[in-house]
Parts: C-alpha cells; structure tokens; sequence
C-alpha cells in the first residue's frame, strides 16, 4: 500500500513541477505557447498540454519507489595523513534503468551492483549456471537483517512476500549467525535463550537474567561507544582507546562473541591505535573486527572486502609484508566481484602491491 502522505508528496512536487514548466512556458510543452501563457495568467487551471504531461509524470513518480535503483559510490574518509582511509557507501540520486528493473530480487542474491558515474554494472558474485536466474537485492539483504524485517520492509516497498531460499530456511530453522545480536551468559558464556527472562543453555548452568536488563547494559556501551567515537574525531586518542578498552571488557561480559557492538569496539580500537602509529596493537584489533564482519556478513561479502581494504592499510604502513600481500590479495578478491577493476580501493591495492615488490630487500618470486 502507498501510504496517503506520500501519495500527497507526489502530486505535491508534479503539480509544482508543472507550474514551473509553465512559467519557463517550455515550448517543447504545448504546440501553441501564446495561448496557453494567457491562460495561465487568467485562470489558475493548467494548460491541457501541461495537464497531459503532470497525469503521466505523477503515475511515473508513484512507482519509482518499485522501480527505481539508489545510485551509490563509495565515499573515502579519513584523511591522507591518517594513512588509514576508511569508506562508506553513500547515495548520490535515483536513477531508472530499464535492464536492472527486470532483476528478481533475492535475500542473498547472486549479483553485486555497482556505479561509474551513472552507469551500472551487474557483476555475478557467486558462479551461475546456465539458466539460473539472476537475482538481485532490492536492500534488505540476508546479512544485515533477521527474516521479519526484510519482509516487513519488502512488503512495504515492494509489495511481495519473499520467499528466496535464505527466507524459506531461515523460516523453518533458526535465523542465521544467531550470534550477531545475542547476549552471553555472564558465568560460563554460552549463548542466552529465552522471551523476556533469558536463561543459560548450558544444563549445568542456572544462571538467568531479565532481558531489560542486558537491552540497557547495551545502551550504556552503545553510549559509551559513541562518546569514544567522539574523542578519536576530537584527537583525543589516548581517552578514547582507555574508554573502549573498558566498553570492550564490558562487552566481553555479556555480548556474544560475534556481536556487531563487538566489532564496532574492535574497529575503533584499531582506528586509534592506527592514528597514535602503533600498527601492531591497530592490527590485532582489526582482526577481531574482522572475524565479527565474517560471521556477519559472510567472507566475500562487500563489508569484508571494506574491512580487508583497511586491515592491508595497517600492515603495509607497519611494513609487514608477507601480512600485508596476503591481505592484499584477500582485499582484491573480493572488491573485485563486486566493484571491478575501475575503483579505487582496488586501485590503491595495486599501487601498495608494486610499491612492495619493489622493495629490493625483499626477495619476492616464483621460486620463494
Ligand atoms: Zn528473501
Ligand atoms: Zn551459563
């Protein structure tokens, strides 16, 4: 269902849109632009050229929401000096491109779909047989959401219910990587179960603790977190790492091993050990993040070739080479599905590639 106030929006912007047509009196619009410019001075009704045209762009808009594909590029923060750049997917406009439209969507589809400007391109992440289908993500993808909310969200936007192989196993069996937002048992460390109370899945264990309870430990550290974040961009180092060395003991105590809160802590220790130069405590932090983003988002996912991307960063600017080109060509494997020879993080692996064979202290070839 479209909801009223965006059907309102819509006609909204067409009819503002066809009064400024109007003004500009667009000749390519109407075949007799004198008599239609008198008109609009007379009466406040459009001209029924214009009238023609607002009808077919008002339907046109009302179902962008189905067919239209959010054009993304991928943005670089952190400046040269920090020699770490970090990125992150933003939107640049939408765009209608008849081919992709035709695209079937999947949980876990078995394309990646990236922009040049605004030319698309549809690269096969996994091998398809012939005949397959090729299927693509309309958002909600399998790994960054539980089965409720990608249908919920799907059946809001797209008006479908989804029923790829992700969503049919995930109905019938427990939901995938149920670790990424469990708690843990605060004695022995398996995983909470249970509705409101949870308990230990151990048999030997009793322990058991009210789920409001953990829900606002995790606000405290999400708070805490956020304040870290808050002094690593302020400079601040030093009390940012002390803050997240307490918020990752914390975790520890009550958070899955694969939560994403985890991760997040773990990612930003690195990025403050990066910006103080210790490479090594900056690496072995990212590699737990690292471990998080896999059992997340699976290890050729486009959140583990980011992650990889950086983690190559560190090891090259620590001048660990045999870690650094291993990373490498981890990082590349991956960026390659999705985005192709042409972006730029695969490009910077490259030129870290060449500048460390070149290293002459660094015997490097076929028979090493
Ligand atoms: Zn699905
Ligand atoms: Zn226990």
């Amino acid at each position: 269902m479209l909801f009223p106030e965006h059907k309102f929006l819509c006609a909204l912007s067409v009819s503002a849109l066809c009064r400024q047509l109007e003004a500009a009196s667009l000749h390519v619009f109407t075949a007799a632009p004198k008599t239609c410019r008198l008109k609009a001075v007379e009466a406040p009704a459009l001209c029924p050229e214009l009238s023609v045209w607002g009808v077919a762009m008002l339907r046109h808009m009302l179902q962008l929401q189905c067919n239209a594909q959010a054009i993304t590029t991928i943005q670089q923060t952190g400046s040269k000096e920090k020699l770490i750049t970090d990125s992150r997917q933003v939107r640049l406009a939408t765009g209608l491109f008849p081919v992709i439209s035709l695209l079937n969507h999947s949980c876990s589809p078995n394309t990646s779909v990236s922009f040049i400007s605004t030319s698309a391109t549809v690269r096969a992440s996994q091998q398809i047989r012939k005949g397959q289908e090729i299927l693509h993500c309309y958002g909600p993808h399998e790994s960054r959401m539980g089965v409720a909310e990608r249908h919920q969200k799907l059946k809001s936007q797209y008006f479908f219910d989804c029923n790829c192989s992700p969503c049919e196993r995930e109905k019938q069996s427990s939901p995938k990587g149920p670790g990424r937002e469990a708690f843990c048992c605060h004695a022995c460390g398996a995983l909470l179960q249970g509705g409101d109370v949870l308990s230990c899945g151990t048999a030997s264990c009793t322990e058991s603790v009210s789920r409001d309870h953990l829900v606002s430990r995790l606000q405290n550290l999400q708070q805490q977190v956020g304040m870290a974040r808050k002094l690593l961009r302020n400079g601040k180092l030093e009390q940012a790492i002390q803050l997240l060395l307490r918020g990752q003991h914390d975790a520890e105590s009550f958070l899955s091993a694969e939560h994403s809160m985890v991760g997040e802590i773990e990612d930003h220790l690195a990025r403050a050990y990066a910006a103080l130069g210790d490479w090594e405590k900056s690496a072995a932090h990212l590699q737990k993040s690292l471990r998080v983003v896999e059992a997340c988002h699976g290890p050729f996912s486009i959140e583990m070739g980011h992650e990889l991307f950086k983690l190559a960063q560190i090891f090259f600017n620590g001048f660990a080479i045999p870690e650094a080109l291993n990373t490498i060509q981890k990082a590349e494997e991956v960026l390659l599905v999705h985005y192709g020879p042409w972006n730029d993080e695969v490009q910077e692996l490259q030129k870290m590639k060449s500048c460390l064979l070149d290293l002459p202290s660094i015997p490097v070839g076929p028979n090493e």
